[in-house]
């Protein structure tokens, strides 16, 4: 069977990360969660008081980012996921990225039997050759309400409207940007998850990437 490449993408709460991190246990992945890039970005835009319109300072961080600066527990806050959008519309930010994640699913560790990547443009612009591209998707209401759950677990009081709001404000940014807007690649696997458990999620994308895999196996 050829090394495995699955590219994941959808809106912000759709749970592709979830669904990115069982398929990597299920298939030996090594595991990309791009969005972590763009953070990592805009954290460092925050912390050094940069202007989140400042182009040359966002490219200029863009490009001296590491694997370590991957790792900071800050990067899953609300403030750095809106900063990352705003820096993510700029092409030369993207470029700079987009090398980044390619140079990661080129070189996926010994021990792996392929990639796993999610984020935004994984299946039309990362991996467009990927075999199997997914497309998380689920309602604005049901992902504020996953959303607010989640920050109640980690004992943060929040507001389900003003979360419902941020997500609207952030989906709006991420569909309607020139450069690689959020959209399903031609050929995607739609998975509206909705009215679905995580469990429920998972089974359907391994039928889906079984198939896929399946007819390549057949046709060689
Ligand atoms: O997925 P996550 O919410 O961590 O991503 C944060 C932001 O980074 C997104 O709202 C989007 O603007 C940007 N992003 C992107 N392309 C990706 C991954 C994330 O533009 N592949």
């Amino acid at each position: 069977m050829p090394s495995m490449m699955i590219a994941i993408d959808g809106p912000a709460g759709a749970g592709k990360g979830t669904l990115a991190r069982r398929l990597a246990h299920i298939y030996h992945l090594a595991h990309l969660d791009t969005g972590l890039l763009y953070r990592a970005v805009g954290l460092k835009m925050l912390e050094k008081g940069e202007d989140l319109a400042d182009r040359q300072a966002a490219i200029r961080i863009a490009a001296s980012l590491k694997a370590k600066d991957l790792k900071n527990s800050a990067l899953r806050d609300e403030a750095v996921g809106n900063a990352a959008s705003h820096i993510a519309p700029l092409k030369e930010v993207r470029d700079v990225l987009l090398a980044f994640q390619r140079n990661f699913a080129k070189n996926p560790p010994v021990n792996k039997q392929g990639v796993v990547l999610d984020g935004r443009d994984i299946g039309r612009v990362v991996l467009p050759e990927a075999l199997c591209k997914i497309y998380v998707t689920a309602s604005p209401e049901v992902r504020a309400e996953r959303r607010l759950k989640e920050l109640h677990e980690k004992g943060i009081d929040s507001i389900y409207e003003a979360i419902l709001e941020d997500i609207k404000i952030r989906d709006a940014r991420d569909q309607t940007r020139q450069t690689s807007p959020l959209r399903p690649a031609k050929n995607a696997y739609i998975l509206d998850t909705s009215e679905m458990g995580i469990n429920e999620v998972v089974d359907k994308a391994c039928v889906y990437i079984e198939s896929q895999y399946s007819k390549v196996c057949k046709q060689s």
